[in-house]
């Protein structure tokens, strides 16, 4: 018997820590790491312990006889990573991150972290680990929840990656962290006002906004962010108001990674079954009169190059009543491609990708069922309609390589025409600046060198000033990843202590306190958002769910309150 990781898998890597006899790869250091879709376990070296399930933030780790039917497929594939990337044990090669030195008489180091998703919170879990007893952290979000894109982001029907925030929860449980929830950088403090109160700060803001097509057509109504659809169903109070036109039988995808299966999934998914999540009461409401019967996801690039994880794409064919369909034709690769796929470069997923997409193509669908259609080859070109989204008019493309024997697409000059009445943008999300701090425009992201702030025009690093997660490194990466960039971050902050670096006196966190109090009022704690948790999960008792999100800001701070 042996140990399996399953699609649940976010890459934290707490498995990898405590395995004794080192057979989960890649580790951090890995450089598979930073685009590995999943960890994997060595089936013949593990021993059986069980240390990982219990690590594991996320559930994702089962004994091989207890693997659900869904899940059967985890075994081989766990195995089969192994035949290309062959197990090495290196027990010299473990470096432990740097501790936080901070010289007694300048203890304790005030550390501020702006964000409370899961960049901020491996980045303050990172300052406490190392930091001990001489360092505080301060964790401050705009609204009065914490966990950014592990409550809002994550699609309902991923319950299990969500549990995520109960480690959270865990990490942050320390007498030196304190949350300031409702506390926006720029409204209630300024970013000169974060520096007099910490010797440093880290920004963890991630990416909010979506990238636009640039298209015409792309505002006419019915045609939306994806980023925006997500927040939405995900009960994000920005978003609680907005409205969607579902009442056509079609609605169109543009990009094809994760995101744009999780809004396609959300879309034709049994109401009954969305019901069982946390999904928002006014999604849910507006899902059950929904019309919408076929989800085309369209990909810019063909299937060799699509974006999406060979575990969400397997995933599909676990929604009940719905069917995948692919045009075979769309899987005849080109010569390149085909290339590729045999070459060693090719990275491990991608030929199961190829695979699932045979096995859906070699099906036929049932039309009284409904649908997610992944078409491959396809750019935008306009978003047509009388005063609202009617069609998508599409460029069919082809593969090539470029100079650099890059394969990209290239435009056919063969046009189709989809009708729909909502289109969804998916092609990624961008971060925007935060006032007082330097921001790279046409990246957006922060200016940074290894998470240290850079002033864009000298290069030289702002003292005291670091950044981590997306709007360090863009929007790229599972939720594990942000553990890895933050300890990146968090090095650099251990290094310039060790260097005198962050040694200016600053004020204290009763001083913080008083100034949020004249701010705002109503500036959550962590003890506050918890009695906001306990309703929710009280709420969802109630009805059978895992909880029942408030998405209401001035509900959310009433119940914080203890005012209703
Ligand atoms: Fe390692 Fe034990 Fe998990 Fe096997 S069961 S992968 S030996 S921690």
């Amino acid at each position: 018997m042996t140990y399996v990781i399953t699609q649940a898998c976010c890459n934290d890597t707490a498995c990898v820590d405590v395995c004794p006899v080192d057979c989960i790869r890649p580790t951090m250091d890995d450089e598979l790491f930073a685009t590995t879709e999943q960890l994997y376990i060595e089936p013949t070296t593990c021993i059986d312990c069980g240390a990982c399930v219990d690590a594991c933030p996320v559930d994702a780790i089962f004994p091989e006889d207890q693997l659900s039917e869904k899940d059967a497929k985890y075994t081989q594939i766990n195995a089969e990573y192994f035949d290309k990337h062959p197990l090495v044990v290196d027990w010299d090669s473990f470096v432990p991150p740097s501790p936080i030195v901070v010289p007694k008489d300048q203890a304790p180091l005030r550390v501020a972290v702006v964000g409370a998703g899961p960049a901020a919170t491996y980045a303050a879990e990172a300052v406490v680990t190392q930091g001990g007893r001489s360092v505080e952290v301060d964790i401050f979000d705009r609204l009065p929840s914490p966990w950014g894109l592990a409550r809002a982001g994550v699609a309902p029907d991923h319950q299990g990656t969500r549990i995520i925030t109960d480690t959270f929860e865990t990490m942050v449980r320390k007498p030196s962290v304190a949350a300031h929830l409702g506390v926006e950088v720029g409204t209630h403090i300024s970013h000169d006002e974060l520096m007099a109160h910490h010797h440093a700060v880290i920004y963890a803001v991630g990416a909010s906004t979506d990238r636009h097509l640039g298209i015409e057509g792309e505002d006419l109504p019915g045609s939306v962010s994806a980023t925006d659809f997500v927040a939405w169903y995900n009960g994000h109070p920005d978003h609680a108001g907005d409205h969607y036109d579902l009442s056509g039988e079609r609605a169109v995808v543009i990009g094809n990674g994760n995101v744009a299966l999780d809004v396609a999934r959300v879309l034709v998914t049994p109401v009954d079954e969305l019901a069982a999540t946390d999904i928002a009461d006014h999604a849910l409401a507006a899902l059950r009169e929904s019309n919408i019967r076929e989800v085309i996801i369209l990909g810019r690039r063909g299937p060799v190059q699509a974006a999406f994880t060979s575990k969400e794409l397997m995933g599909l064919d676990d929604v009940p009543g719905v069917d995948i369909v692919v045009d075979p034709a769309d899987l005849e690769l080109d010569e390149d491609s085909a290339a590729f796929l045999e070459s060693d470069e090719c990275p491990f997923p991608v030929p199961r990708k190829i695979e699932w997409l045979r096995e859906y193509a070699s099906r036929t669908p049932d039309p009284d069922r409904k649908s997610i259609v992944l078409k491959f080859l396809g750019s935008p070109q306009a978003i047509e309609g009388d005063g609202r989204v009617e069609r998508l008019s599409v460029m069919r493309n082809e593969i090539a390589a470029d100079g650099s024997g890059r394969l990209s697409a290239h435009a056919t000059g063969e046009t189709e025409t989809l009708d729909t009445g909502l289109v969804l943008r998916s092609i990624g999300y961008r971060g925007t600046g935060v006032e007082g701090v330097p921001f790279d425009e046409r990246r957006g992201v922060i200016p940074n060198e290894g998470g240290r702030v850079v002033d864009p025009d000298s290069g030289a690093p702002l003292e005291g000033v670091y950044v981590t997660g997306w709007i360090k490194r863009g929007p790229t990466g599972t939720l594990g990843t942000n553990k890895k960039c933050a300890g990146e971050t968090v090095e650099k902050l251990a290094d310039d202590v060790k260097g005198g670096l962050v040694q200016r006196p600053v004020e204290s966190r009763e001083a913080l306190d008083k100034l949020l109090a004249g701010r705002n009022p109503d500036v959550a704690g962590f003890p506050e958002w918890r009695l906001l948790d306990q309703a929710e999960l009280a709420a969802g008792a109630e009805s059978g769910r895992p909880r029942v999100k408030v998405t209401d800001v001035q509900k959310m701070i009433d119940i914080e309150k203890g005012r209703s």
